[in-house]
């Protein structure tokens, strides 16, 4: 395989969500850090150079297992998973349709455990697996079902650390706060402009900033960090509780 001579040099690493926002930085990131990335999102997305764009749905197990297959008859191995692939459907908790609820824990929590374990089955010893949580994990109003799943996958990870451990595979979470990518989009402009008053550095974050973290959860760099869950927030959880 060729190397660029980054972080990543020589790894394959499958990411979710690569077609759009957060997911799409991280994949172009990896890929800049000598990876080879395999690009997953609901319509192929275009992989960056060197890489394989697969059409998955990650909520769907025989979905998630023929991707992960291709990647390995691909690249032979995997070594990094960065799972992304995420929604939101918004409402009160008290006019929360058990649909809106029932989709977004399918899509977001049973997809994150669908994905890691696919991927975990087929991983290297010594791997990595990024998961996404989100900094509504300790709660949001209108968000119950997505709060739910987020939480869900801060308990995930920290189990999936102490079961694939004795692989040497380390598992960690995500946890972004207001970043600006097509799912922040819709947000009117009178709660994202209380958003960004709450948050000390005073600006909405960028995808390339949560790439930047994943790609330290993803590489060597935090070889001996596993089962954590790290806000990137700007600071906006400090001073507002426990965490
Ligand atoms: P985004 O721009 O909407 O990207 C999410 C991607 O996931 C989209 O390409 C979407 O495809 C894809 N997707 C949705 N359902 C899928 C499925 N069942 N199978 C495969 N792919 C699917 O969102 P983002 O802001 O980058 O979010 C990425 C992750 O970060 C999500 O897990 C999100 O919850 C989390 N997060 C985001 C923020 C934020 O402020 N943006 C904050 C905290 C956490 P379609 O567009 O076709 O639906």
């Amino acid at each position: 395989m060729t190397t660029k001579g980054g972080c990543l040099d020589g790894r394959v690493a499958i990411v979710t969500g690569a077609a759009s926002g957060i997911g799409r930085a991280t994949a172009r990131r990896f890929a800049d850090e000598g990876a080879h990335v395999v690009a997953l999102d609901l319509k192929a997305p275009e992989a960056p150079a060197g890489g394989l764009g697969i059409a998955c749905d990650v909520a769907d197990q025989a979905s998630v297992e023929s991707a992960v297959a291709q990647a390995k008859e691909r690249f032979g191995k995997i070594d990094v998973l960065a799972h992304f692939a995420g929604i939101t459907k918004d409402a009160l908790a008290s006019k929360m349709t058990l649909q809106q609820w029932d989709d977004v824990i399918r899509v977001n929590l049973t997809g994150s455990f669908i994905v890691a374990q696919a991927v975990a089955r087929e991983m290297e010893d010594g791997g990595s697996i990024v998961l996404t949580s989100s900094r509504s994990w300790l709660g949001n109003i209108g968000q119950a079902n997505y709060s739910a799943s987020k939480g869900g996958v801060v308990s995930l990870a920290r189990t999936l650390a102490l079961e694939l451990g004795k692989r040497r595979i380390r598992v960690n979470a995500l946890a972004p706060g207001f970043i600006e990518t097509p799912m922040t989009d819709v947000v009117p402009d009178r709660v994202r402009d209380k958003a960004v008053s709450a948050i000390p550095l005073g600006r909405i974050g960028q995808p390339e900033e949560i790439a930047a973290v994943a790609t330290f959860f993803a590489s060597d760099e935090s070889s001996y960090v596993s089962g954590q869950t790290l806000l990137i927030d700007g600071g906006r959880s400090v001073g507002v509780g426990l965490v």
